[in-house]
């Protein structure tokens, strides 16, 4: 189980010099490749979830997967919600599983977008969550941006110095040069405006659109605080590559037989970035100071005064009022499966991260959901216990499974 905290993941590497990767994940290709990659390189690592690529795929289901390769990774891994627009988003993202958020307010005008950020802040602190912002505008070299005359706008150290102080995000992405999507020609990147927006700071700051960059330009923002580089239209175009010739040389053969070696050509290119970026070998240094990744399951046992059929509507009510409150990733309402049980009603319900256990019995809705609908139905004598989750020992999978996932082929 090698989830941990994003805070603790990225001040690592700002205080060691060094960057961590934060790779989009498009597909269970991606998720994959990205994963071999970290762990070949013995590598900490994030999987990133960027909000404006969600109609290329069902975020839902790709999180949950990502979640599961977490933990059962050996080196430790953080997933990212990148370029939320809005709190709600932020929240969702968190439901389903990101333990680190972006909050994009960076096209606002500027008191619109630490008034935003901040709001985000309050709220992802509460579940334990570290908050990337942004300031300035990172450049889109997508055709169609390219043609809205969308430019850059470079992030000023003075206004990131007010940004940080009255948001308190955890770390900062800054526009200097680079830019979303892959140029032909190289970046011209402003390291003065870097090293003065680092002093300003004093907290790891963040580059997107890391792909396109010379070794020797990714070392110099590194030294500039640079603790986590966006890497994706490297390895989108890395994968299409090897999609294209498997189209040319395989003439027959299923999908699967076109998908070949995809996993393994990012996972080599994301060994490649690790490496030039200093992370490769950290694993062990991060999961010895980094906080494990645990969640807690809330959990009420009591009987009822209602019949039965309130006490099911009085629990679909609480799964859909409960499940919206920031950092409860599901809520479990349950009746007893035999009759006479000493306890015939269950709640469990899980929380993000220990922290959501006060915020959670302080949110108005809770407090509203209690007062007026459960405490009137729940019979005196009720047990609530929260629960922290421990290390886990899985059962190990059978024999050709494991066989043909180290082949990287069917069973
Ligand atoms: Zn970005």
């Amino acid at each position: 189980m090698a989830l941990v905290n994003m805070r603790d993941l990225l001040y690592h590497a700002y205080r060691q010099h060094y960057a961590v990767g934060a790779f989009d994940i498009v597909s269970l290709d991606f998720l994959q490749g990205v994963l071999r990659g970290a762990e070949a390189s013995r590598a900490p690592v994030i999987l990133n979830f960027v909000v404006p690529q969600f109609g290329d795929y069902d975020f839902e289901l790709l999180v949950a997967a990502a979640l599961a390769g977490a933990r059962r990774s050996p080196v430790p891994v953080a997933l990212n919600l990148d370029h939320a627009p809005d709190l709600d988003c932020v929240v969702y993202g968190i439901r389903h599983g990101c333990n680190g958020v972006m909050i994009d307010g960076s096209r606002l005008p500027f008191e619109r977008n630490v008034e935003l950020t901040r709001s985000v802040v309050q709220t992802a602190h509460g579940c334990g969550i570290a908050v990337e912002g942004e300031l300035g505008i990172v450049a889109d070299y997508a055709e169609d941006a390219l043609a809205a005359g969308e430019r850059g706008v470079y992030t000023w150290p003075d206004e990131a110095r007010q940004y940080v102080r009255q948001t308190k995000v955890d770390f900062l992405a800054v526009s200097i040069g680079t830019g979303h999507g892959m140029r032909s020609d190289r970046y011209d990147l402003d390291l003065e405006r870097l090293t003065r927006i680092n002093k300003a700071v004093g907290i790891p700051l963040v580059i997107h659109g890391g792909s396109g960059l010379s070794d020797a330009q990714y070392e110099c923002l590194i030294d500039r605080g640079v603790a986590r580089i966006n890497y994706y239209s490297g390895l989108s175009q890395i994968a299409a590559r090897r999609l294209r010739s498997n189209c040319l040389v395989k003439r027959t053969g299923g999908v699967v037989a076109l998908g070949q070696g995809v996993v393994e050509a990012i996972g080599k290119e994301v060994e490649r970035c690790l490496s030039v970026w200093g992370a490769a070998g950290r694993a062990g240094e991060v999961l010895a100071e980094a906080a494990p990744w645990n969640e807690v399951e809330h959990l009420i046992l009591y009987n009822s005064t209602e019949d039965a059929a309130r006490v099911e509507e009085m629990m679909a009510e609480g799964r859909r009022v409960l499940g919206a409150i920031p950092g409860v990733r599901r809520v479990y309402a349950g009746r007893a499966l035999k009759d006479g049980a000493k306890y015939r009603y269950c709640w469990l319900v899980r929380f993000a991260h220990p922290d959501v256990v006060d915020s959670y019995r302080d949110h108005p809705d809770h407090v509203a959901f209690a007062e007026t609908r459960f405490r009137p139905s729940a019979a005196p004598g009720r047990i609530s216990i929260d629960y922290l989750e421990t290390a886990s020992g899985d059962a190990a999978p059978p024999r050709e499974v494991a066989a043909a996932r180290r082949r990287g082929g069917s069973i």
